[in-house]
Formats: structure tokens, C-alpha cells, sequence
């Protein structure tokens, strides 16, 4: 078994998640569509698939069980927000499809809701926007500016607003807060449960899940992939690659994508009297402005969960279940943490874990349907994939299902990223921006001013 689908990490969800035990492919099968990956992608391609096509026959393999990948470790928030800037995605198309995407990102966060309501998945399902706090001038400026290229768009108050101080404090007490931005286009979830619950919708309509079969090869028409006993080939009329953070496993796919490292921390569960002092009644998700991000969700059981990036990236793009938990990276997302909210006092915290996420060279998500081969990809969410999945998926299922090319697609459709370096410029490339981000956190926190030429610089790299 290729090692970096063993061992499952110990994150907050795995506590209360199924424990999915699908039989590997048989030496052969064959299907209308075969999808590679049983993460958001792969679950939610499907699940457009058969909306318009019932009849078809869809087979997911996973190389490990559905959920083992970012879609069962993740921070829980199904957000409207991309990782491109709607600049960055108009520079490449034209300002509608910038504002088309969005669009499309605020319609799929209460499409997800209506699934998770019409399928009774018990998720922990709360849609209460998202806010981004400040606490030196140097990240209000960041969120002022964000806010007004949001207005440029043509995005009102109604889709992201400025909060005062006062506002923000209203919301969730922070010691140092100078101001947030909210957006109520953000719900905060139980990932692992909306995979169980997808998994359990698929298979009332007969989807057949394999695990432990983990793809070597994908040429039109046919998987070559390894099972415990022995090669397996499954052919289908079109193969779906939704391997996301794990692309780079695959050899043909080596620098299609690059791995990154999210790591998260959960708290126990928070007293009556703490959540007095901390206010946040609402269970917005919540980040701040740092350019090396942090997010948070108030989880249904109130608990806090809190994640961080920043990672160093590992040469050669390798992850595996022994990066999957950093004891200098938890520690310091557990100080961000207790910094942000003293009111934690010595709660321990419960859990640590971390996965990897898919990076594509030009920092953009992408899908790929190709009708010539009939093969088709989706990924490179950059840490934003529980709803771009679900936009991304419904535009390839939409193009597999008309047969031909979507005639008004999103920007995302058909981008081709550039590949990645080959190493050791891949390493040392990921890894000076990585620190350039980290050198700008500590230069603001210490002056509270953003230092000019490494901020142009990070906007030049990062769309
Ligand atoms: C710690 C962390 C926190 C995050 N927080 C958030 C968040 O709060 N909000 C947000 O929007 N996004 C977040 N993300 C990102 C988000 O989780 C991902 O973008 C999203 O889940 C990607 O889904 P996916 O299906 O494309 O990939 P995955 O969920 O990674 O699924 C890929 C699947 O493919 C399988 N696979 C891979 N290679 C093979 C192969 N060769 N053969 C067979 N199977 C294979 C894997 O086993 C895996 O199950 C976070 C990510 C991490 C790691």
C-alpha cells in the first residue's frame, strides 16, 4: 500500500464520522463514468452526473476510503470565497465571468444547504456568514482594500460589509480588535458527516464506492490502479480525476499540482461562562487578515476548531500520514488561537491533525473535460475546495452530460495552469513565498504597517 494512504489522521471529525469499509475493484469492471478520488470533487461530480442522467453507471474508487483526503480533515467552512481575486480571474477572461464565478460560488452555499436539508445529513449545518477581524492597521487596511475591489464588481453591503470596532466586538469579543469584514455567504459544517452523508446519497442511486484501490495510471478509457489483491483495470466511457492534494502520487500527473499542508486544532468543549465571554453566538466562521492564513468555526458541540497554513512545502511534493500532525506547526496555531481568544484559559486542546491541499502553479482552480478523450479533472481549490467542489463538479458533469463544450462556462472551465517547476526549483520556490508570507506577518505585527515591497510582491505572486 502506497504510504500516504495508511493511517487515518485523529481529527475532531473522525470521532463521529462513519468508518467506510468498501471492497476494492475486482480485476476488472467497467462503467459509463469512473471517478478517481472519493473527496467533494469526485462525491458531488457524481451527484450532478445522475441528476441529469439517473441511468448512468458511476463507479468511485478510492485509494483509501471516501473522506480519508482534505475533504474529511477540513476547518468547515463552505464559503464563497475563491482563492483568485476577482481581478486575477478577470485578467484571464473578462469581468462578467469574474462575477459569474462569484455568483456562482454565493448560489452553491445554499444549494449545499437545500441537499443537506432535502437528504437529512445531520452536519451541524449553519449558515451564518463569515468574518475577517484586524487587530493592527496594516490588516484593516488589507480587508479596506478588499472590500473595495469587491466594489468594483459591483458587490454591495450585502455581500461584504466593513464593522467598526464596536461592530466586530458585538459579534465575538477580541481583545484587539480595530474592525472586521462580514459576509453572510459562509456556512460553518461537520465535513466528514457531509461526505457520509453524500456517500449514503450515492448509494441509494446504485453509485458503487471501491476503496483501498489506489490509481497508478489513467489513459482514455481505463484505470490502471493496484488493490490489495493485485493490479485492476476499470474501464469506463469517461474517467473522472478528482485526486486533489494527492495528484502529484500519480506519475504522469507529477507537476500538475503541489501538496500543501493545512494543520488544525480542536479545543474540548468550551463552558457556559467562557462562551459568555467570548460572545460569538452566531457561529460565523472567522479568520483575520494575516497574509498566512488562520480560520475557525465555533463547532456545533462548542467547541473551538482552528486551523492555520503556512507549512513548509516538502520536496518532491511528498505527503504521507507521518506529515499529517507537526508538533512545532499545532504549537503555534494553538498560540494564534489563545491569543485571539484569552477567554480559553487552560482548556486543553482535543485534537491535532493536519492534510494536504492541491496548489496548481498559477494559484487557479481549474477543470479539464476533454471530449476528444473523454477524461476530465477538477481540483487546485487552494484550500477553498467544500464549495468550489461543488461548483467546480457541477460544471463537469455538466460538460460530460451535454456531450460537448459548455457553451457560457465559468473561468474556471478549461484553464490550463502551467506545470510546476521540476525540483528543486518547486521547493525552493513554494518555500521562499511560504517564508516571504511568515517575514510580512512578523514585520506588521511588529510595526502594525504591511511592508511595501514584500505586499507587492505577494500580490504579484498570488493571484
Ligand atoms: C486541514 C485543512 C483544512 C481545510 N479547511 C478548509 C475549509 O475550512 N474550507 C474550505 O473550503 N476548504 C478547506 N480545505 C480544503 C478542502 O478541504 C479541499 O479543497 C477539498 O476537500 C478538496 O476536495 P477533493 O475531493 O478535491 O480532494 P480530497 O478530499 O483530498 O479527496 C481526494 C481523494 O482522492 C483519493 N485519491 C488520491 N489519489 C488517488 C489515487 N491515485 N487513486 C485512488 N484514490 C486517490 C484520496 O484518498 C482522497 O480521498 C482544507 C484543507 C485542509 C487539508
Amino acid at each position: 500500500m502506497d504510504r500516504a494512504f495508511i493511517e487515518w489522521p485523529r481529527s475532531l471529525w473522525r470521532e463521529d464520522s462513519a468508518t467506510w469499509d468498501f471492497a476494492p475493484a475486482p480485476l476488472s469492471s467497467s462503467f459509463d463514468v469512473a471517478i478517481v478520488g472519493a473527496g467533494f470533487s469526485g462525491l458531488w461530480t457524481a451527484h450532478h452526473l445522475l441528476l441529469d442522467n439517473p441511468g448512468l453507471s458511476i463507479a468511485i474508487i478510492d485509494a483509501q476510503q471516501p473522506g480519508f483526503g482534505a475533504s474529511g480533515r477540513n476547518g468547515g467552512w463552505c464559503s464563497a470565497f475563491s482563492p483568485m481575486s476577482l481581478q486575477a480571474v478577470a485578467a484571464t477572461s473578462n469581468r462578467e465571468s469574474a462575477t459569474a464565478l462569484q455568483n456562482a460560488l454565493v448560489d452553491s452555499i445554499d444549494e449545499i444547504g437545500q441537499f443537506i436539508t432535502d437528504s437529512n445529513v445531520d452536519c451541524g449545518w449553519k449558515k451564518a456568514g463569515t468574518l475577517s477581524f484586524a487587530s493592527i492597521p496594516a490588516q484593516l487596511q488589507r480587508l479596506q482594500d478588499s472590500v473595495t475591489s469587491f466594489r468594483e464588481f459591483g458587490f454591495d453591503e450585502d455581500f461584504i460589509s466593513l464593522l467598526s470596532h464596536d461592530e466586530a466586538s458585538d459579534r465575538i469579543h477580541m481583545p484587539q480588535t480595530l474592525g472586521a469584514t462580514y459576509s453572510p455567504h459562509c456556512a460553518a459544517l461537520h465535513p466528514a458527516k457531509l461526505v457520509d452523508g453524500l456517500v449514503q446519497h450515492l448509494l441509494q442511486h446504485g453509485v458503487q464506492f471501491f476503496g483501498t484501490t489506489i490509481a497508478r495510471e489513467i489513459q482514455p478509457h481505463v484505470i490502471t490502479a493496484i488493490a490489495p489483491h493485485g493490479n485492476v483495470q476499470i474501464y469506463a466511457k469517461w474517467i473522472v480525476r478528482a485526486t486533489e492534494g494527492f495528484t502529484a502520487r500519480m506519475h504522469q500527473f507529477r507537476r500538475d499540482s503541489a501538496p500543501l499542508y493545512s494543520y488544525m486544532i480542536a479545543t474540548e468543549p468550551l463552558s457556559p461562562s467562557q462562551w459568555e465571554s467570548i460572545g460569538w453566538k452566531n457561529r460565523e466562521t472567522v479568520s483575520d487578515a494575516r497574509n498566512l492564513l488562520i480560520y475557525a468555526q465555533r463547532t456545533s458541540d462548542n467547541r473551538i476548531a482552528f486551523g492555520g497554513r503556512g507549512a513548509p512545502y516538502k520536496f518532491g511534493s511528498r505527503i504521507g500520514s507521518k506529515f499529517d500532525t507537526d508538533p512545532s506547526i499545532h504549537a503555534l496555531i494553538e498560540q494564534s488561537m489563545r491569543e485571539m481568544f484569552p477567554a480559553i484559559g487552560d482548556t486543553p486542546v482535543s485534537h491535532t491533525w493536519g492534510g494536504a491541499l492541491g496548489v496548481h502553479r498559477d494559484w487557479f482552480t481549474a477543470t479539464n473535460v476533454d471530449h476528444r478523450t473523454h477524461l476530465a479533472t477538477l481540483g487546485g481549490y487552494v484550500g477553498d475546495g467544500v464549495a468550489f467542489s461543488y461548483v467546480a463538479a457541477k460544471e463537469v458533469a455538466l460538460s460530460i452530460s451535454s456531450n460537448q463544450r459548455v457553451t457560457a462556462p465559468l473561468a474556471i472551465v478549461n484553464h490550463i495552469s502551467p506545470r510546476w517547476e521540476p525540483e528543486p526549483l518547486r521547493w525552493f520556490g513554494i518555500n521562499a513565498l511560504l517564508k516571504l508570507s511568515s517575514h510580512a506577518d512578523a514585520v506588521e505585527k511588529r510595526t502594525g504597517k504591511s511592508h511595501r515591497l514584500i505586499s507587492w510582491l505577494l500580490g504579484k505572486i498570488i493571484p
